[in-house]
């Protein structure tokens, strides 16, 4: 089976979540791996510059909900098994505390945050959280500088979407990251 299929023009990673994270994700090249929802597959076909970036070689698209996994079927393209965005964040965590890679938090409310960190520190002992800030901020530039300061392997963007891909497409090139991903809600679920 290939490990992409092609729908909509998008290319959806069509393999499971350990191939995904085992052979997939480098981490010696700046990616974005883009939780492939209804929604935001639905936002991509209206904007012309997100359409851009999900297209790229930048991106990996994983077939987030059932919703995906259904159109593909309509669509008469098969897909291996839907990839929740949760696990593989929860996946990229789990290779970064035993890779000793670093990560940085961008999202979710002021108390959220930081109970999510203290679980995550717990669950995912010896992590390297090298920053973390809420998502309710003015000062792009200054959120920015503290990413680009802590230069992190995983950049997990929480702000909504499309809000998280548009904030982790135009600001690319100006952040110094290996993987970024945004993930919604997970924020809030790690943080309950
Ligand atoms: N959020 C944020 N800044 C904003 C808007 C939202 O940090 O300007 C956070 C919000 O607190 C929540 C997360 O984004 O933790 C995801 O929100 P939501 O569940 O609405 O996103 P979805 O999963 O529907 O994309």
């Amino acid at each position: 089976m290939e490990n992409y299929s092609k729908i909509l023009g998008y290319s959806i990673y069509n393999k499971d979540i350990k191939s995904l994270i085992d052979d997939e994700i480098e981490w010696n090249s700046k990616k974005v791996v883009l939780s492939g929802n209804p929604a935001i597959l639905y936002e991509g076909l209206n904007d012309k510059e997100l359409n851009q970036h999900f297209k790229s070689s930048n991106t990996i698209i994983v077939p987030d909900g059932i919703g995906t996994v259904l159109l593909c079927k309509l669509k008469k393209k098969k897909l291996k098994e839907k990839i929740a965005g949760i696990e593989v964040l929860t996946s990229l965590l789990k290779v970064c505390s035993e890779r000793n890679k670093k990560v940085y938090i961008l999202g979710a409310d002021k108390d959220t945050l930081n109970e999510a960190v203290k679980n995550i520190a717990y669950k995912f002992s010896g992590i390297n959280i090298c920053g973390y800030r809420d998502g309710y901020f003015k000062d792009t530039d200054k959120v920015m500088e503290e990413i680009n300061e802590c230069s992190p392997d995983l950049l997990v963007v929480a702000l909504g979407c499309p809000k998280q891909e548009k904030f982790i497409y135009e600001n690319f090139n100006k952040m110094n990251f290996n993987i970024a991903m945004g993930v919604g809600g997970s924020i809030d679920i790690l943080g309950g």
